[in-house]
């Protein structure tokens, strides 16, 4: 069987790591071909290949949201893409998604769609402190903006933004959940996540579940969903909130490719490819360190791996700019309190004191 992957970045790349265990070929699809995906697929293929990369895959899938329509729509078109187009349009849109959410009655932060600078502003009253969100296009903290009642930020561009109420959670987290082809839904322990500037820098799993799963189960069925999805939360007063969902493996799952008996890539591939997904079975603590806007050099790795129980990943990727993500570390320990010892660590290495700065806008 050949799977056929939109986009070749980090999580194509795990996708084909993980999933030729089962046997299966990849091919993949992106503009640029020297992405870490393409790079191991059996086949790159462009965008305006679209039709030849469909008709050589047996099911399509996606790894990024931002993609060419025309792929999605042929593929869509054949029967093949796994999950399908809705949850993609809704990410496309962050006030369909919010809307998609909220009429299905789930726990989202209150918020209001405005298709102006104006109507941001009025709308800005009813909340002593808001976030607004650029509609399309925004992903890991872009294009959001710290509003007060009446007062927006300088420069803001126009355009439809989602303005949210700011959330004073306690903690984010999220969960993994997976569905197959049947309806059968199984879900990796949830994680804590702590994101800085936008940005996840680390997680550690397990995390109590404070109902997540409960709400992703509702979630997954309500889109008829096939695949795996990662599900944000926000926790206020010890309840789950959905900050955004997204269809796809996701960067808080990555703690699995070392804690879990099936990691979220895998479980992915045999949930499209109709395999079972069996609950996965917790191996052991673990968590994640983002490598985020700094090259590794044979220095920096030789401490990294000297602390017991961590695994590199390093995407490949050109250009170590800040904000762009081109690695991770995976670790496990006996237990979260000495996966948070080894993370402190791991981010003392990789950052000092200076975390911040490699997360700056630029
Ligand atoms: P997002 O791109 O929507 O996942 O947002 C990135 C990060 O910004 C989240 O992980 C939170 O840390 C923060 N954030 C987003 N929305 C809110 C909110 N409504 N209240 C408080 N913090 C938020």
């Amino acid at each position: 069987m050949n799977i056929g992957i939109i986009g070749g970045g980090q999580l194509g790349w795990m996708m084909i790591l993980e999933g030729r265990k089962l046997g299966y070929g990849f091919n993949c699809i992106d503009s640029d071909f020297s992405k870490p995906g393409v790079r191991i697929a059996d086949r790159g293929y462009a965008y305006d290949q679209y039709r030849d990369f469909v008709d050589s895959s047996d099911i399509v899938t996606y790894e990024f949201e931002h993609v060419d329509d025309r792929v999605l729509e042929y593929a869509d078109s054949c029967g093949k893409l796994r999950p399908g187009m809705l949850p993609i349009k809704l990410k496309r849109d962050r006030s369909l998604e919010k809307e998609f959410l909220q009429d299905a009655g789930l726990p989202v932060a209150p918020f209001t769609v405005v298709n102006s600078l104006e109507e941001l502003r009025k709308a800005s009253w009813a909340y002593n402190r808001s976030i607004a969100k650029s509609a399309i296009g925004g992903y890991d903290g872009k294009g959001q903006y710290p509003v007060s009642p009446g007062m927006i930020p300088e420069g803001m561009p126009h355009g439809k933004y989602v303005l949210e109420e700011f959330v004073d959670f306690s903690e984010e987290a999220s969960v993994i959940a997976s569905r197959d082809i049947h309806g059968k839904m199984a879900f990796h322990t949830a994680s804590l996540n702590v994101n800085m500037n936008g940005m996840l820098v680390y997680n550690i799993a397990p995390f109590h579940d404070k109902g997540m799963k409960d709400v992703s189960r509702k979630l997954l069925e309500k889109l008829d969903y096939t695949g795996v999805m990662g599900i944000e939360f926000f926790i206020r007063n010890g309840k789950p909130m959905i900050n955004e969902f997204s269809p796809r493996v996701h960067n808080s799952g990555h703690h699995t490719l070392l804690g879990s008996s099936i990691s979220q890539f895998e479980q992915h591939v045999r949930a499209i490819a109709g395999l079972p997904v069996p609950d996965p079975v917790l191996l052991s603590a673990s968590g994640i360190v983002n490598i985020i806007g700094r090259a590794l050099n044979k220095d920096l790795k030789n401490k990294i791996l000297q602390i017991p129980g961590t695994q590199i990943y390093w995407y490949g990727k050109d250009n170590a700019k800040k904000r762009r993500k081109v690695g991770h570390v995976n670790v496990v320990a006996n237990s979260a309190g000495e996966v948070k010892e080894r993370i402190d660590e791991l981010i003392g290495i990789l950052y000092g004191e200076r975390i911040l700065e490699f997360l700056e806008y630029s």
